[in-house]
């Protein structure tokens, strides 16, 4: 493999700082020419010291002063309205989208558009725009390859089969901190223990989409349009361990499931390589040891975001911008505390049904529709 050059997106944050490591861990495979923060200027500053990328882009412009005082080698850009340009650069091979919410749709797109190899963490473009950034694949020679840890599990199932033979997808799900909470527990459920996952150490709003298992409903959205599967072939499957990051099943009755500890770094380092490996320095799977893997299925009463997500992909246009765009409200509100933990799937579902929209479907009315929600969202947590 010849040395790849990095666009690394976000990269203070957890897969952000964990691809970094990967980086350490192999210098002479790696190169970072990009880094980019939204506020945490102090660690960026620090990863632009050992890692000297040509630029780094902090979002929130009052911080970049600071930054440029610390960095005088580097050039700095200041404004997240510059990501979509550093994520198109000509001295970058691959660009790691670990960008959080909607705000990482843009660069996706940009970097689908510069023909790249993408990374993506962002689950959350395919999630408002996958038809838009499907349809600008077909037209390019960009890759995009997937960093969630089930979806980098059904790739590696996939290598050798024919997707045509593909039965089903079981998308295994942890089931969050709350699997085993009654409805009535759900109602008292706080920000620090929504906050306190089970198996995965992850940046505050995926970890709180864990727990509501919103999460496991945008990754359904996000392994229809990876592997182009529609979503009644998709199961959601609860598997407390982890260890089955997911399985697919082929025409012939035969499933394969891809396994490992839960550590982001396997997929992250699998998407920055493939179709090749690397090797990684982390603990392995003991198999001296008694290992139980149990499987259940889905509460879709106790979890309303998950049957929500899916409504909204059969639903298609829009909605899955509105779900998305109304949850990223409601997680950040219940993070303040300004709304209840059962209150997230009320907002979405009240969104869902009442934000009409009929314009086509672009990159442009996209943006719309994603503000006009958030607006409506506040209102009614008003
Ligand atoms: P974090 O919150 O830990 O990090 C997000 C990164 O993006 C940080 O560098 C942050 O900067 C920056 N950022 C946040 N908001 C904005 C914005 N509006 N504009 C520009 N930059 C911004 O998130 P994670 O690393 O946990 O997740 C990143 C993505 O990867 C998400 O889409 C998530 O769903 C997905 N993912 C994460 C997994 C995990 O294990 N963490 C597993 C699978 C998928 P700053 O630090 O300055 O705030
Ligand atoms: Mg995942």
């Amino acid at each position: 493999m010849k040395k790849q050059k990095l666009a690394i997106l976000g990269s203070t944050g957890s897969i952000g700082t964990q691809a970094l490591d990967i980086v350490r861990q192999h210098p002479d495979k790696f190169e970072v020419i990009v880094l980019t923060a939204n506020s945490n200027w102090k660690l960026l500053a620090e990863q632009v010291k050992e890692f000297n990328p040509k630029y780094a882009l902090i979002g929130n412009k009052s911080h970049a002063k600071d930054l440029e005082n610390e960095c005088s080698q580097t050039n700095i850009l200041n404004g997240k309205e510059h990501l979509p340009e550093l994520a198109s650069l000509n001295s970058v091979d691959i660009v790691l989208n670990a960008l959080v919410g909607y705000a990482g749709f843009d660069s996706t797109l940009a970097a689908i558009r510069a023909d790249k190899k993408i990374a993506l963490a962002n689950k959350e473009s395919l999630v408002v725009g996958g038809e838009i950034l499907t349809e600008e694949l077909k037209r390019s020679e960009a890759k995009l390859i997937p960093v969630d840890s089930e979806h980098s599990a059904m790739l590696q199932c996939l290598a050798g089969e024919s997707w045509d033979d593909i039965e089903k997808i079981i998308i295994t799900a942890s089931g969050g901190p709350f699997r085993a909470f009654t409805k009535e527990q759900m109602h008292q459920v706080t920000a620090e223990q929504a906050l306190d996952h089970p198996n995965w150490n992850m940046g505050a709003k995926i970890t709180v989409d864990s727990s509501t298992m919103m999460n496991k409903g945008l990754e359904i959205i996000e392994a229809h349009w990876l592997f182009d599967i529609p979503v009644h072939k998709i199961q959601p499957v609860i598997h407390p361990q982890s260890i089955i990051h997911s399985m697919i099943t082929f025409i012939d009755g035969s499933s394969k499931a891809q396994l490992g500890l839960p550590d982001m770094k396997v997929p992250i380092i699998y998407a920055l390589t493939y179709p090749e490996r690397l090797d990684l320095d982390t603990q392995r799977m003991n198999w001296n040891e008694i290992l139980n893997l149990t499987f259940e299925p889905v509460d879709f009463d106790k979890f309303p975001c998950v049957r929500l997500a899916m409504e909204s992909i059969e639903k298609g246009g829009y909605a899955p911008a509105i779900l998305n765009a109304a949850n990223e409200i409601a997680v950040q509100r219940f993070l303040n505390k300004e709304i209840g933990y059962i209150q997230i799937p009320e907002i979405v579902e009240k969104s869902l049904a009442n934000i009409d929209w009929n314009d086509s479907l672009n990159a442009e009315t996209l943006k719309e529709i994603d503000k006009e929600t958030r607006t409506y969202a506040k209102s009614i947590i008003k």
